[in-house]
């Protein structure tokens, strides 16, 4: 199948290697040089715009940084909105359930599908294809997709509504969010205590205080302090923001992920939007005056 898509970095770049992979032909544009330079060494035709892309596939996804970029990527100036062959428009960024709706009913108009199809499962997920991938939208067209999407990993479907992928997306960030915050606390805690991080680790993962930050985060890029995992701080702050909007928005509790918006907040203010994720553990160690990881002095 002919594919367009949008949005070539820490996530995008592998998921368009399966898709090539695949066997399908993609039609990309980033606003990145060194994003779309290995995907074209593939095979990957190079265009210069979103409606570009759009002239040339009747699918087409995106995975892009920001609500704002999602937007302009969609139905902006030399938007997918404009393409002459587009029929369904992909959205695999976290974009929120409202964004998600404004783009559908703007795309509406010119008989253009929107698709959320937001994914979990990081860059290593991304990669291998083990994505949990959630996708809302007009069922015949969901159809028409999800063996394409299956590429991915787990396709699950949410609904026809626009933006319900989008709320179980944050609901699943939120927690991920929860876990990483949660489990720096403990383990700096532990560490100001005199505890040796790594065995709190192992400890953690074969006991009840299991989470994703114990069993991936921690051991890959915290102990080691490489703080290398493939998401950024401003994603993260973006995701967790959108729910506690998405809750309120719903008038449903959320204290919690109003305290751990907090805690993303502080990080991306200290450590700037760029940083990797994994650094909120430095955020939480300056304040206890410890660090996890760090060589222990005999
Ligand atoms: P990223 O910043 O690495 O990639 C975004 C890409 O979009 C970049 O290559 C950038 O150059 C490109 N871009 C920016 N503006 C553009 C424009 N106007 N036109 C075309 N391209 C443009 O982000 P990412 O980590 O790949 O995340 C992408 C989306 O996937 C986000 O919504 C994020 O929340 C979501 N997500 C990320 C992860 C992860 O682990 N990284 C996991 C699940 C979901």
């Amino acid at each position: 199948m002919d594919i367009g898509f949008i949005g070539l970095g820490n996530m995008g770049q592998p998921m368009a290697h399966r898709l090539i992979e695949a066997g399908h032909k993609l039609i990309i544009y980033d606003t990145r040089n060194d994003a779309v330079a290995p995907l074209v060494t593939i095979g990957a035709q190079l265009v210069s715009s979103p409606a570009d892309v759009a002239d040339r596939a009747e699918t087409v996804m995106a995975s892009l940084p920001s609500l704002q970029v999602s937007e302009k990527v969609a139905i902006g100036e030399g938007g997918v909105i404009h393409g002459k062959r587009i029929k369904r428009f992909i959205d695999l960024s976290t974009t929120g359930s409202s964004v998600a709706a404004k783009i559908a009913a703007a795309l509406a108009k010119k008989n253009i599908v929107q698709i959320d199809c937001p994914v979990s499962g990081g860059v290593g997920g991304a990669r291998k294809g083990t994505l949990a991938v959630m996708v809302s939208g007009p069922r015949a067209d969901v159809d028409l997709v999800k063996d394409v999407l299956a590429v991915f990993g787990k396709v699950f479907l949410i609904g026809e509504k626009p933006g319900m992928a989008q709320t179980m997306k944050l609901a699943n960030n939120f927690l991920s969010a929860t876990a990483m915050v949660a489990t720096s606390e403990a383990v700096v805690m532990g560490v100001k205590s005199g505890l040796d991080p790594k065995v709190m680790i192992d400890v953690i993962n074969a006991g009840s205080g299991r989470t994703t930050a114990s069993d991936g985060k921690f051991p890959q890029a915290v102990l080691p302090r490489t703080f290398n995992y493939g998401f950024a701080t401003a994603l993260m702050l973006k995701d967790v923001r959108l729910c506690v909007e998405e809750a309120r928005g719903l008038s449903a509790p959320n204290s919690v992920m109003s305290a751990v918006l907090d805690q993303w907040e502080a990080t991306n203010t200290e450590f700037g939007g760029d940083s990797d994720f994994t650094v909120i553990v430095k955020m939480i160690e300056r304040r206890a005056g410890v660090t996890v990881g760090a060589e222990k002095k005999s």
